[in-house]
C-alpha cells in the first residue's frame, strides 16, 4: 500500500489493487471528482473485468450497488426536479434526488422522508434491497399517480416555493393520491393576500376571489366593499414567481393588459401552500376553459398556454427616442415577445413596452451602437421597424445574454396568440408602425 512518507493524508490516490495483484476498491480515494475521474482512467487501463474485485466491508459493497442503480431507467434523473446526476437519496421513500431537492427533503423531518447520500453515508443491506426494489419510476408512479394536467412541474430553475410545494405534496400531502386534498380543482377560491400598493410600496392584506365560472379574479380594497377594486379576467392575465423582485420567498406577479399597457400586481401569503394553491387555481381555471375553446386541443399545447415564466429580466441603461438624451436606469423584464421597461421593478405599469416580431419583418439585435451614437458602455441595439433602441447592460456577460435571448424571439415565427398580443397593445407608445407591420396594415 501507498501512504505518503510524511504522515500526511494523501488527498487523492491510495492504490491497493494493480493488475498483478488485485485488491480491493479504495472507497476513501474515490470521494472527490477529480480523484473519481483519476481511478476510473486507471482501471480503464488496466482492467477489462472488474469482477475479480471484492469489496472490502458491506459498506463499500452496498455503495457500489448504488451507484450502480443509478443507472437504471429513471435513476439517472432527479425525482423532484429532473436535473442530471442525483447523489442523494430518501431511503424510506425509495427514490435518488439531487442536493437541492434533498435539502427540501430534509426540511419535511426523516418520519416522511430519511435523506442519505449515496456516497458519503453508509447503506446497509435492506436500505440497499428497498433502493433496488423502488426507484425513481416506481415511486412516480405511486406519488404523481393523480398529477392534474395543469399542476406545473417544477424544475431545477424553479423558485424555491415551487420546488418545496411540488415535494411537499408528494411525500408529505400525499396531494396526488388523494383527490380530495387537491383543493385548486373546484374552480372557486376566497382568501387574503398580502398585495403591494400601486402607489407607496408598503403590503396590505386584500380579499380575492378566483371564480372560474365568470372568468374573473377580482379583489377588494376593504373586506366588506360591495365593488371589487379590480376584476381581472383569469384567461387574459399571467401569473408568474418573482420572489427576489418582490423581496418574499412567495412573492407572485399577476401581470394582465388593461387599456393598451401591461398592468402588474404583486402580492405573497405567509403560508407556501397557500400561495402555490392561488397559482395552481388560476392555471386549473384557465386549463379548464381552454379545454371548453378548443374541444380537441391537446394536453401538451394547453399546458404551454397556462402561464408563462419570464424569459429574463434585468437593469440596463437607455437613451431616448433621439439618442442624445442622457442614458438612464431602467428595469427590463422580457415576457414571451414582450420587452418591458420599468423606472422601479415593482411599478404597476412599464414605462414603455415593446412588441418583439420576427427578424424577417425587420428585427434584430446588434451589438454596440449605429456610428456617431453616443456609447455607455456594453451597449447592443434593438432594431425595429419602427426605431433603433440603444441600450447598456452593466456587464459584458450580460449584454451577451440579452442579446442572445432577444435573437432567440427574432427567430421564432409569430403565432396567432402573439398577433392578439400585438394588437391589444395598439395604444402604447411607439408601438404603432410595429403593429402594422405585424397585422399587415
Ligand atoms: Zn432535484
Amino acid at each position: 500500500m501507498m501512504t505518503s512518507t510524511s504522515g500526511r493524508e494523501c488527498p487523492y490516490l491510495v492504490i491497493t489493487g494493480s493488475p498483478g495483484n488485485p485488491g480491493v476498491i479504495p472507497s476513501s480515494y474515490a470521494e472527490t471528482q477529480p480523484a473519481r475521474k483519476e481511478w476510473r482512467r486507471w482501471e480503464a487501463r488496466n482492467f477489462t473485468d472488474f469482477s475479480f474485485f471484492t469489496p472490502k466491508t458491506m459498506v463499500e459493497r452496498n455503495k457500489k450497488a448504488l451507484l450502480d442503480l443509478l443507472n437504471k431507467d429513471g435513476n439517472s434523473e432527479c425525482a423532484d426536479c429532473g436535473c442530471g446526476d442525483p447523489d442523494w437519496a430518501s431511503a424510506n421513500i425509495g427514490i435518488f434526488i439531487c442536493i437541492d431537492c434533498a435539502g427540501i427533503h430534509r426540511m419535511l423531518g426523516a418520519h416522511i422522508s430519511k435523506v442519505k447520500s449515496l456516497r458519503l453515508d453508509s447503506w446497509s443491506d435492506d436500505q440497499v434491497e428497498f433502493m433496488t426494489s423502488t426507484g425513481n419510476l416506481a415511486a412516480k408512479a405511486k406519488y404523481e399517480i393523480h398529477v392534474p394536467p395543469f399542476y406545473h412541474r417544477p424544475m431545477a430553475k424553479d423558485p424555491q416555493v415551487l420546488r418545496e410545494q411540488w415535494i411537499r405534496a408528494k411525500y408529505e400531502r400525499m396531494e396526488f393520491q388523494y383527490l380530495e386534498r387537491q383543493t385548486y380543482l373546484s374552480g372557486y377560491k376566497e382568501g387574503f393576500l398580502w398585495k403591494r400598493g400601486k402607489e407607496n410600496s408598503t403590503f396590505q392584506q386584500r380579499r380575492f376571489i378566483l371564480a372560474e365560472e365568470d372568468d374573473i379574479l377580482k379583489y377588494y380594497q376593504k373586506a366588506d366593499a360591495k365593488e371589487p377594486k379590480a376584476a381581472i379576467k383569469i384567461s387574459e392575465l399571467n401569473a408568474n414567481f418573482t420572489p427576489e423582485k418582490i423581496g418574499n420567498p412567495n412573492g407572485l406577479q399577476i401581470s394582465w393588459v388593461k387599456d393598451g399597457s401591461t398592468r402588474n400586481i404583486y402580492v405573497y401569503t405567509e403560508d407556501g401552500k397557500d400561495i402555490v394553491d392561488w397559482y395552481t387555481s388560476v392555471r386549473a381555471a384557465k386549463y379548464n376553459r381552454l379545454k371548453v375553446a378548443y374541444p380537441g386541443g391537446n394536453d401538451a399545447d394547453l399546458v404551454t398556454r397556462l402561464t408563462r415564466t419570464f424569459v429574463k429580466e434585468g437593469w440596463l441603461y437607455k437613451t431616448g427616442p433621439r439618442h442624445n438624451e442622457p442614458y438612464k436606469r431602467r428595469w427590463f423584464t422580457l415576457d414571451d415577445r414582450r420587452l418591458m421597461y420599468f423606472e422601479d421593478p415593482l411599478d404597476a405599469y412599464p414605462k414603455g413596452e415593446i412588441f418583439l416580431g420576427h427578424k424577417s419583418d425587420g428585427y434584430k439585435a446588434l451589438e454596440g451602437v449605429p456610428p456617431g451614437k453616443q456609447d455607455v458602455g456594453n451597449s447592443f441595439t434593438i432594431r425595429t421597424p419602427g426605431r433603433d433602441y440603444l441600450l447598456g447592460a452593466e456587464t459584458e456577460e450580460e449584454r451577451v445574454e440579452w442579446m442572445d435571448v432577444l435573437r432567440k424571439v427574432f427567430d421564432r415565427p409569430i403565432s396567432p396568440q402573439d398577433s392578439t398580443a400585438a394588437a391589444n397593445l395598439v395604444h402604447k407608445r411607439g408601438n404603432a408602425p410595429v403593429l402594422n407591420s405585424i397585422l399587415g396594415k
